[in-house]
C-alpha cells in the first residue's frame, strides 16, 4: 500500500487508473509491459472510488471489495503498487483531483497517467482536463491493436503498444452470471474472491 512507500525524490511514475470490477490479466500486462518500455520506477494502481463516468451505468462493487481484488491481482509483480487515493477521499473520483494530490505529496516525482485507447478520445470530457494534461504526460496503450482511439487534438500523448488481450471487466462480469470460467482471465486470487463474495451473480 503507498501509505508505506518513501518520498525518495524524482521517480517515474505511471498512474494507472481504473474500477478495476474485477481487475484482469489484461490490467496488469499493460503495467508491466508499459512499466517496462518507459523504464518507469513504479506504476501504481489507483482504485476508484466513484468512478463518475460508470456509475449511473450500473451498480459497481464496494470500493473496500474491488481494492481487495486488486491487492489480489498486483501482488508479487514487480515495481507495481495499489493506491487508495481515490477511495480515501469523497466524492466522485477525478483525475485532476488525484494528480493534483499526488503532485503535492510527491513534489520530485514525474507522473505518466495511463490509459487504454478507448477512454484516450473522451479526455476532454474528463473534469478539469487542463489539471490532467499539465500534471501528467499521457501514456496510450493500445486496446485492440493499433487502430483503437488517441486523445483530441492539443493533448500530448505517447502511444505504447502492448500485448493486445481481448478481455474486459464488462465481459468477465457477464461470463461470472453466465457461468462461465474466467480463472486463467483473472489471477487466482481474484477468481477466489470473486468466488467467496458471489460477485457478479447477476447480469448487470
Ligand atoms: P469495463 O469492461 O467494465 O469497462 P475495463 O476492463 O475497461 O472495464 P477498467 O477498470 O475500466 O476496466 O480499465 C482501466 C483502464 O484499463 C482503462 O483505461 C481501460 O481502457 C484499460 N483497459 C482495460 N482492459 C484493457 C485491455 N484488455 N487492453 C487495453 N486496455 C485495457
Amino acid at each position: 500500500m503507498l501509505t508505506s512507500m518513501s518520498n525518495r525524490s524524482g521517480r517515474q511514475v505511471g498512474v494507472f487508473g481504473g474500477t478495476f470490477d474485477p481487475p484482469h490479466v489484461g490490467h496488469l500486462a499493460i503495467a508491466l509491459e508499459v512499466r517496462h518500455t518507459l523504464a518507469l520506477d513504479e506504476v501504481w494502481f489507483v482504485v476508484a472510488g466513484d468512478p463518475w463516468q460508470k456509475s449511473d451505468e450500473r451498480s459497481i462493487t464496494p470500493a473496500s471489495i474491488r481494492l481487495i481484488m486488486v491487492e489480489a491481482a498486483v501482488a508479487g509483480a514487480p515495481g507495481v503498487q495499489v493506491s487508495t487515493i481515490e477511495i480515501d477521499r469523497d466524492g466522485p473520483s477525478y483525475t485532476a483531483d488525484t494528480l493534483t494530490n499526488l503532485t503535492a505529496a510527491h513534489p520530485n516525482d514525474t507522473f505518466h497517467l495511463i490509459i487504454g485507447s478507448d477512454a484516450a478520445a473522451g479526455l476532454d470530457t474528463w473534469h478539469r482536463p487542463d489539471v490532467v494534461a499539465e500534471l501528467a504526460r499521457v501514456v496510450v496503450v493500445g486496446r485492440g491493436g493499433r487502430q483503437g482511439g488517441r486523445p483530441p487534438a492539443g493533448w500530448r500523448f505517447t502511444l505504447t503498444d502492448v500485448p493486445v488481450l481481448e478481455v474486459s471487466s464488462s465481459d468477465l462480469r457477464r461470463r461470472v452470471g453466465e457461468g462461465a470460467p474466467i480463472r486463467g482471465l483473472v489471477a487466482a486470487g481474484v477468481a477466489d474472491l470473486i468466488d467467496s463474495y458471489g460477485l457478479y451473480q447477476e447480469l448487470s
